[in-house]
């Protein structure tokens, strides 16, 4: 695959020729991994990302591409021997072994100067760090689907953000260049932000990983990311690590956090309608589905406030609680085992019931 990047009419480009081994059909690097066609070669940034280091360039490059990537790979200008090696770290090898045809003995690695750029996703998690650290530039990934701007609550806060000059909203269609849509590899979701810390010289990204998806595989059982770091490398992950390899490192100041921790550290933006956790009606929070049920209830937990449950009485959220042994009451606002003993919403052994959440 050949990779090109340029700069024109206030926008960045960057494009992906296939070559004869390339991919047109792979599959996605995270949960089920799901088959996608690719039906876009062509991905927009609608910001201007010129002299941007090569590595940077070369990881946005990987990130959005690489399930499609068959064996060579040519970036758009020559990458650092740090890059090309952790890209062929052995953990990667499990995928492919990547022959990347321009590799610059001399290129002086990317050195940040000055700053932090959180890659905001509009959730809970980012909005802590936004909580905790406010000093963090803002970035923001406002989708393109099919030419249209995907609905987010999160676009309106950043846009306010950047008029300020603490954020930017970064128009993309990188997440639907495929069928179906959606980020290819966990660290999709990061592009933008590598390419404004790019363009700031940032020294970190922030991005929202919390207990339970770095050391919980989101509930299901304990992954020792510190003993995994053996083969992926210092930072636990092998796809983190290529952001450390290149200088840029990605850093997850809630690795340490529950849920429950950070939805008492974004109140603050709760109360202020600044989280999006769920974008079901037209952007905005639609109240009634299994997302937003988990909100509820850690955000109930959290503040004590009555909060009206009956609005979840409904089969999405009642089959999770039945495959979970729950049935949920909403006359009498308790929880009921299935074998019959009723638990109040709030007295029930908590960490089953987290259990039951984190499935969610
Ligand atoms: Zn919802």
């Amino acid at each position: 695959m050949i990779f090109l990047h340029y700069v024109s009419g206030g926008c960045t480009f960057i494009e992906a020729i296939f070559e004869d081994n390339d991919l047109k059909t792979s599959k996605r690097l995270e949960g089920v991994g799901v088959e996608i066609s690719n039906r876009n070669p062509l991905v927009f940034f609608n910001k201007e990302y010129s002299d941007i280091h090569p590595d940077i360039i070369g990881l946005v490059c990987l990130a959005i591409f690489y399930p499609f990537i068959g064996s060579d790979v040519t970036f758009p200008q020559p990458i650092t021997p740090k890059l090309a090696e952790s890209i062929n770290r052995d953990i990667f090898l499990k995928h492919k072994k990547l022959n990347i045809r321009n590799v610059s003995q001399d290129l002086i690695p990317y050195l940040g100067e000055q700053g932090e750029v959180l890659a905001f996703g509009g959730g809970m998690d980012s909005s802590a760090i936004r909580a905790l650290f406010p000093e963090a530039f803002v970035v923001h990934e406002a989708s393109i689907k099919n030419g249209i701007l995907v609905a987010d609550d999160a676009n309106e806060l950043t846009a306010s953000l950047e008029s300020k000059g603490r954020g930017s909203l970064v128009e993309t269609n990188s997440r639907f260049i495929s069928n179906p849509g959606g980020w290819h590899v966990w660290i999709g979701s990061i592009v933008t932000a590598l390419l404004e810390a790019g363009k700031r010289r940032a020294k970190y990204i922030y991005a929202g990983t919390i207990l339970g998806s770095a050391f919980m595989s989101n509930g299901a059982k304990y992954f020792d990311r510190h003993a995994s770091s053996k083969w992926h490398g210092p930072s636990g992950n092998y796809w983190q690590q290529l952001f450390w390899d290149i200088g840029l490192p990605l850093v997850q100041p809630l690795m340490g956090c529950s849920e429950i921790l950070t939805m008492q550290a974004s109140l603050k933006y709760l109360n202020k309608n600044e989280i999006s956790y769920c974008t079901a009606d037209n952007g905005k929070a639609c109240g009634v589905c299994p997302k937003c049920f988990r909100r509820s209830c850690i955000e109930n937990y959290v503040t004590g406030e009555q909060i009206d449950f009956s609005r979840f009485d409904n089969n999405a959220v009642n089959l999770i609680l039945n495959k979970n042994l729950f049935i949920l009451d909403t006359y009498t606002q308790h929880l009921f085992h299935l074998d019959g003993r009723p638990q109040v919403l709030l007295e029930i052994d908590w960490h089953f019931y987290l259990k039951t959440i984190l499935s969610v």
